[in-house]
């Protein structure tokens, strides 16, 4: 196999990560639908210890720092404790001057909590929002659906307290085959915030476990579903983000014409941006196959466990036929044949094409 040419992370000044994500506990307050996530067997209280993610920010990167580091749990605001231990570690960040993100569902997240998340540093909040239908919202977050419409008032106070703090929402669909329809609807809850500060994300499904793989939609509906939003959001006023797409541009060319206020976000994964897990396992991106880790953080450093794996390093040269000469494989959008991580588990490989192997999932449904 010939690894040359993977780019500015194989360099010998060490990895440039744009993100550096680290999962601070795998303990949650809500089950959603889709979660891949191991919070059977995380216990509250169980985190990643900072003095890990400091060693890798200062020792290990300390020369060629991250743009971003992303936290993430679980939830990162559950609780007390957890509230307390994301304020430690985004100070952290905040010392060595690096910009800092939360994924959160903000169901504890309070008005007065934002404002200390702003204090520590924090600029930027992903938000899960997979419906405006108080029951639908609920219900894909595990919750009962018999206190739904305060469940649904707390999270939009809650989102209004992060804009006031001055921290940019990100609120974001996990698309699946429950919420095709809802994407307008969410699109305009965004808008009517009335805010600079707010954007939509719409989150491809991604399958990091077996059970995920039935809430896939299938492909003409979500098709129809994102041409709608992007022509929404081309008369809109907030920009939409959209990452890990499975409409691939080499079969939905339509979808990918330049468009005001769409922003693409191709798979970055094994490139500039790592996960992190509570357990201290390197991932290649969140969504990876969770039983293989490229290493492990109280082991091995960030950089040896980038530079030494061989899993990694196929990530990066190893093409489908059909994606060998393609200008979308690290163009624009870098497409990488979205998502090696579903390709990766189905296979073991990465010779397949994502798409068919989705399209495969889907039909086994049927
Ligand atoms: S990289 Fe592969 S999957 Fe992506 S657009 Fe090109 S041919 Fe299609
Ligand atoms: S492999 Fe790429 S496309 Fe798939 S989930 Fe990871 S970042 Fe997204």
């Amino acid at each position: 196999m010939n690894y040359s040419g993977i780019g500015s992370n194989s360099e010998p000044g060490g990895p440039r990560f744009k993100v550096v994500e680290f999962q601070l506990q795998q303990a949650c307050n809500v089950q959603c639908l889709y979660c891949g996530y191991e919070q059977e067997f995380s216990r509250t209280g169980d985190y990643l210890p900072l003095e890990l993610m400091e060693r890798t920010l200062v020792q290990d990167l300390g020369p060629c720092p991250p743009e971003w580091v992303w936290l993430e749990g679980g939830e990162v605001t559950m609780d007390d404790s957890s509230r307390a231990y994301l304020l430690q570690a985004l100070e952290l960040i905040q010392r060595l001057g690096i910009r800092s993100r939360i994924n959160t569902n903000a169901q504890k997240c309070s008005p007065a909590f934002s404002r200390e998340l702003a204090r520590a540093g924090l600029s930027f909040a992903c938000v899960s929002c997979d419906s405006t239908d108080p029951d639908l919202f609920s219900w894909m977050r595990g919750q009962k659906s018999t206190n739904s419409r305060e469940l649904w008032e707390e999270f939009n106070h809650n989102v209004q307290g992060l804009l006031e703090a001055g921290i940019t929402v990100d609120l974001e669909v996990t698309l699946n085959r429950y919420n095709t329809g809802e994407l307008e609807r969410v699109y305009e809850y965004v808008e009517s915030f009335n805010s600079s500060n707010i954007m939509m994300g719409v989150q491809f499904l991604v399958a990091t476990a077996d059970h995920i793989f039935p809430l896939y939609p299938d492909p003409l509906t979500q098709h129809q579903a994102l041409k709608n939003l992007l022509e929404r959001a081309e008369k809109g006023t907030v920009p939409l983000r959209i990452c890990c797409c499975s409409l691939v541009p080499c079969r939905y060319p339509d979808l990918y014409r330049p468009r005001k206020n769409v922003i693409w976000v191709g798979c970055t994964c094994g490139y500039n941006y790592v996960h992190v897990h509570a357990t201290g396992h390197v991932f290649l991106c969140g969504f990876w196959d969770h039983r293989q880790p490229l290493g492990n953080l109280k082991e091995k450093s960030l950089v040896e466990i980038w530079q030494e794996s061989r899993m990694r390093q196929e990530s990066q040269v190893i093409r489908p036929q059909q994606c060998r000469d393609c200008k979308f494989w690290e163009g624009k959008y870098r497409c990488h044949n979205t998502c090696f991580a579903v390709v990766h588990r189905r296979t073991g490989s990465f010779h397949r094409e994502a798409y068919g192997l989705i399209e495969e999932a889907l039909n086994e449904r049927k």
